[in-house]
């Protein structure tokens, strides 16, 4: 399959890979069908974020169509999912408690490792986004292999067009956190600072939260 792959600092190369395969039975296989490029990639592409390795597949925003899957995923050939940028079992201490970015399980690299050290608690695994976060291969690319498929895509109904649903992937949720956390009540005034793709949802986002005008 072609996939966007990183070698180093600005240098991304869109190269011909092995296709990914099913390795545990709660996998499935997505042939991408929208995808997006995120401003945390641009930390890639300026080598800001450590341990990359030559090669590593790009993209952590990305939707499909299900093609394959292992025999403890819950996904259907045909149906279009949307693929959330955490991977989680959906199963241990903090996946119990929806905290799904500190998943126990689905990050392999060592606990005491950079994650721990960048970001003050050891993360999940996250697509497409370094070796602290597990090396798992990202979605800017013509196929992905989805890890616990069961716990984190949304299938998507049809009729719904890509492009109104691609974001659920991580942007949106993060402009709405952004808002959620200001704890907006009907009434305030809200200024957002940045309007970037982030921002646009944080206002978008906080509209439902009904401010004044
Ligand atoms: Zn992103
Ligand atoms: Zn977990």
């Amino acid at each position: 399959m072609r996939a966007l792959t990183w070698h180093g600092k600005h240098d991304v190369r869109m190269e011909t890979v092995p296709d990914p395969k099913i390795v545990n039975p709660r996998d499935a296989i997505i042939r991408i069908t929208s995808t997006a490029i995120c401003g945390s990639d641009l930390h890639l592409y300026d080598s800001y974020i450590p341990s990359m390795h030559r090669g590593d597949i790009l993209g952590h925003e990305f939707m499909g169509e299900v093609v394959e899957t292992g025999s403890g995923s819950n996904l259907k050939k045909g149906e279009r999912v949307v693929v959330p940028f955490v991977i989680a079992c959906g199963q241990c201490f903090f996946c119990g408690k929806q905290q799904f970015s500190a998943c126990d399980n689905s990050n392999p690299a060592d606990k005491t490792d950079l994650s721990e050290i960048a970001y003050g608690y050891a993360m999940s695994g996250l697509f497409g986004y370094s070796h602290m976060t597990g090396g798992y291969a990202g979605g800017q690319a013509e196929y992905v292999r989805v890890p616990y498929s069961d716990v984190g895509p949304l299938v998507i109904p049809d009729g719904l067009e890509d492009d109104k649903v691609l974001f659920l992937s991580d942007i949106l949720p993060t402009g709405w956190m952004a808002a959620e956390n200001c704890e907006i009540e009907p009434g305030d005034t809200v200024a957002v600072w940045g309007c970037g793709p982030v921002g646009l949802f944080a206002v978008q986002s906080a509209f439902l939260l009904e401010p004044t005008g």
